[in-house]
């Protein structure tokens, strides 16, 4: 298998995940939107993770859904130098001192947070 697929299939897993949540949450009333915070350390692409929601919603109550994807930027704070950094790299290293005996403050978000139904 290619790497690329291992990547969509990653993609597709998420959305299956994330489908199944909204629609049990609509109880079978139609949604317009669906929105998902995902954390950088995830390493989900955006553009393939639309594309699979394409593919998995239309294939449920969910087609008509736009999914709306807000990127969490992964977060630590260093335990030795107290500095709060943005990690570029999916490696826990503190940004000011390099050093590893940091904290996870986000970036491995995979939520839900809303779910838009049609007014009633
Ligand atoms: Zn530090």
């Amino acid at each position: 298998m290619l790497p690329g697929e291992v990547r969509a299939m990653h993609e597709l897993s998420i959305c299956n995940a994330i489908a199944s949540t909204a629609v049990k949450h609509a109880e079978g009333r139609p949604v317009t939107q669906v929105k998902v915070q995902i954390g950088h350390l995830r390493q989900v692409v955006p553009d393939a993770l639309q594309f699979s929601w394409e593919v998995v919603s239309s294939t449920t109550d969910l087609k008509d859904a736009q999914l709306v994807i807000e990127q969490v930027p992964a977060v630590v704070e260093c335990l030795d130098c107290g500095a709060t950094t943005v990690l570029d790299l999916a490696i826990l290293a503190c940004g000011a001192c390099d050093g590893f005996d940091v904290k996870l403050l986000s970036g491995e978000e995979l939520l839900v947070v809303s779910i838009d139904l049609v007014d009633a």
